[in-house]
Order: C-alpha cells, then sequence, then structure tokens
C-alpha cells in the first residue's frame, strides 16, 4: 500500500501554497499522541504512530491541492466488552487550499476546502488530525464473541447501551469547514 519510507517523523509546520507550488511530497509517521483529539477517543489514551504520504500540486482546476493517505492502527474501546480493540484507520486525503469558506463551496466535489490564511505556515498535523478523525469507525466491537457466552444464554442483558457514544460527536465534524 505504502512505499514511502516512514522512519522519520512527519513535519509538523510546513507552507502548503509554497509545498503545492514545488510538487512537494512529504511522508513520514505522525506519533497520535500529539493529536489530542483522537487520543481522547482512544482506550487509555492508548496510541500509535500514524503513517502519513502527502502529495501537493495543482490541479486541472488550477487549485493548489494535496492529495494523499494516513492510516493507522488504533486501540479503541470495544463497546461489547470495554476490551481494547485494535481496528485500522485510514484516510483519504484530497483537499484544495481555499481562503474563504465561499471559495470552498465553488469547489469540484472530488475536493473539499482546505480553510488556510494567505500565505506562510500552518499545522499540518491539525490538517492529518481532521481527516482522520472523518475515518473514524462509527461503532468498535471485536469481531469475534467477546462477552462470556453464559452470559449470552443466561437472559440477561448483555449488550448494555453505552452510555455515551464518543463517536456521536465525530457527525457533526462532517461537513465542517477545515482549519
Ligand atoms: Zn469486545
Amino acid at each position: 500500500m505504502f512505499s514511502a519510507p516512514y522512519d522519520k517523523p512527519l513535519p509538523r509546520q510546513g507552507d502548503p501554497r509554497k509545498f503545492a507550488q514545488q510538487g512537494a511530497r512529504i511522508s513520514g509517521y505522525l506519533p497520535v499522541d500529539e493529536l489530542d483529539r483522537i487520543k481522547d477517543l482512544l482506550h487509555d489514551g492508548d496510541a500509535q504512530a500514524a503513517r502519513v504520504d502527502l502529495a501537493f500540486g495543482i490541479s486541472q482546476e488550477r487549485k493548489l491541492v494535496v492529495e494523499g493517505r494516513a492510516e493507522a492502527d488504533m486501540v479503541f474501546t470495544c463497546q461489547r466488552c470495554l476490551g481494547p480493540v485494535t481496528l485500522p484507520v485510514e484516510a483519504s486525503i484530497g483537499l484544495a487550499m481555499v481562503r474563504t469558506e465561499e471559495e470552498g463551496k465553488r469547489l469540484p466535489r472530488t475536493l473539499d476546502p482546505w480553510l488556510l490564511p494567505e500565505e506562510g505556515n500552518t499545522d499540518l498535523y491539525t490538517m492529518v488530525e481532521e481527516e482522520l478523525l472523518l475515518s473514524l469507525p462509527t461503532v468498535a466491537y471485536h469481531e469475534e464473541a467477546c462477552i462470556d457466552e453464559q452470559l449470552l444464554s443466561s437472559g440477561e442483558p448483555v449488550e448494555p447501551e453505552p452510555a455515551e457514544n464518543p463517536f456521536q460527536v465525530l457527525k457533526q465534524l462532517k461537513g465542517s469547514p477545515k482549519k
């Protein structure tokens, strides 16, 4: 899937417009520990490194764009047994750099807006975190039966509704402008 080496951290700061004009390609790992909003959703804050591959450039519509991927195995809390469950998370990235939300609305459907200041460096980790958040599973369960079979046959309620679904909040993020 990935061919680039991931032995280096992804640079945190960079100027995306400059990267696009240069046709830069950036790869590296990103410690999920540094992504506070995702870390809070993981089992005991158990986090690994995401592998990130970003290709900057100029689209046919003359938009400055970034395309690429971020993927990581993340440890969630199983909503059935409350134990740790590792699930792969993969975000496909396709963003066009815009200055205003209005400009973002006029983009072709294949591109999501990445709202950026006119010039200068920005935090690339924040962008990757947004994209990973949008790609998290809506529920986290073990694939195999992870609750005691005897409980299943005793008539006890074995699948209590989680008090609060931490993933619910993510639905509200969909469609929100990128930082
Ligand atoms: Zn489970």
